[in-house]
């Protein structure tokens, strides 16, 4: 059986938070909200079991945001005075809060939601962690003077998460880092020496997430302007085959990544994005297993994890569950059709 997996985050239900929002308000707080959180958590693994995922993550329901759901455990970070900055290269503005001092950890930053996970599903667990350098491009930094040092510090603290994940149970601890598509003369400089630090000392299966973005409107208009062949793996994936990451989920379907650059990580699970979430359109399994089809002649068949393009936060929770759906079985044809 091929594996199958989603890159990371589920839609909140309307009892969890306001919906088709990608910073979406809580619907409750104190008690009733860390109630519902898990609530929808336990949902959400029972449906992606009941599709046939064979990677089951928590669908990120406990944060609001994937990158600062874990900078609200960071202190050295004031976040009552954010201020506007442009972010991905200047893609669009956001307000960001600002890095002021030494940067530390409060205390653990998911161990409810992953030991709840680890708890409720017999699978293998994957749980992601935002990658150094997409944090440090979304943070004002007022302390560290370089993006390089700030990424370090950044680093330290998430490889203090991602052990204690481990010892929570959890199979795979993945970083998100569509960053990298981003700044890629910077990944090769600082961008992967971060990861890997992020990564240090874990034995636990290890992954990279890099991805075009969610389907929100800036994304879809950026993506206009990159032409006809989509080339920025072509600059990090040589890293990454070099670096100690285990696994790297791209994105594939609908999108202008020549395929031929999936040989480039030879070596490295991939993670092949064969759902589109920057469209409610679902997939039929035979879309899901032509696109397996066409990842299969670059990457060896024990090294393909069927997976989504990018999370699925901003989407609505029917089309999302269709999609689930979409993949497992597209999955199971691929399997027929190559047995
Ligand atoms: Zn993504």
């Amino acid at each position: 059986m091929f594996r199958t997996a989603i890159a990371g985050s589920l839609p909140k239900p309307s009892w969890l938070a306001e919906t088709h929002k990608l910073w979406p308000q809580w619907a409750h707080e104190g008690d009733a909200l860390r109630e519902a959180k898990l609530d929808a958590t336990l949902m959400w693994i029972k449906a992606q079991e009941d599709a046939g995922l064979t990677t089951i993550g928590d669908g990120e329901q406990s944060r609001q945001h994937f990158v600062h759901g874990f900078l609200e455990q960071v202190d050295g970070i004031d976040f009552e005075h954010k201020v506007e900055m442009g972010i991905r290269a200047d893609r669009y503005k956001a307000m960001v809060p600002q890095v002021v001092a030494p940067l530390r950890l409060k205390g653990r930053v998911h161990a409810t939601e992953a030991r709840f996970l680890r708890a409720h599903t017999t699978r293998k667990v994957k749980f992601t962690l935002p990658g150094p350098m997409t944090i440090v491009d979304t943070v004002a930094d007022r302390h560290y003077g370089d993006r390089a040092s700030l990424a370090q510090a950044f680093a330290e603290l998430l490889n203090q998460e991602a052990l204690a994940l481990q010892a929570d149970g959890v199979d795979i601890v993945q970083f998100d880092e569509p960053a990298f598509n981003v700044y890629m003369d910077e990944v090769a400089t600082w961008g992967i020496a971060a990861l890997e630090r992020a990564a240090k000392g874990l034995t636990c299966t290890t992954a990279v997430h890099i991805c075009y973005g969610y389907g929100i409107q800036a994304n879809v208009d950026w993506k206009k302007t990159l032409g006809d062949q989509w080339r920025q793996y072509e600059k990090v994936f040589p890293v990454l085959a070099r670096s100690s990451i285990d696994q790297v989920s791209l994105e594939c379907i609908h999108s202008h990544v020549p395929p031929d650059l999936m040989a480039l990580l030879k070596g490295k699970d991939v993670m092949v994005g064969v759902i589109d979430v920057a469209s409610d359109e679902v997939e039929t399994p035979q879309a899901v297993a032509e696109t397996i089809a066409t990842a299969l002649r670059f990457v060896p068949r024990e090294r393909l994890i069927a997976c989504t393009n990018c999370g699925m936060a901003p989407m609505d929770r029917k089309i999302a569950m269709a999609k689930l759906e979409a993949l497992a079985r597209g999955a199971e044809l691929a399997q027929r059709r190559t047995a």
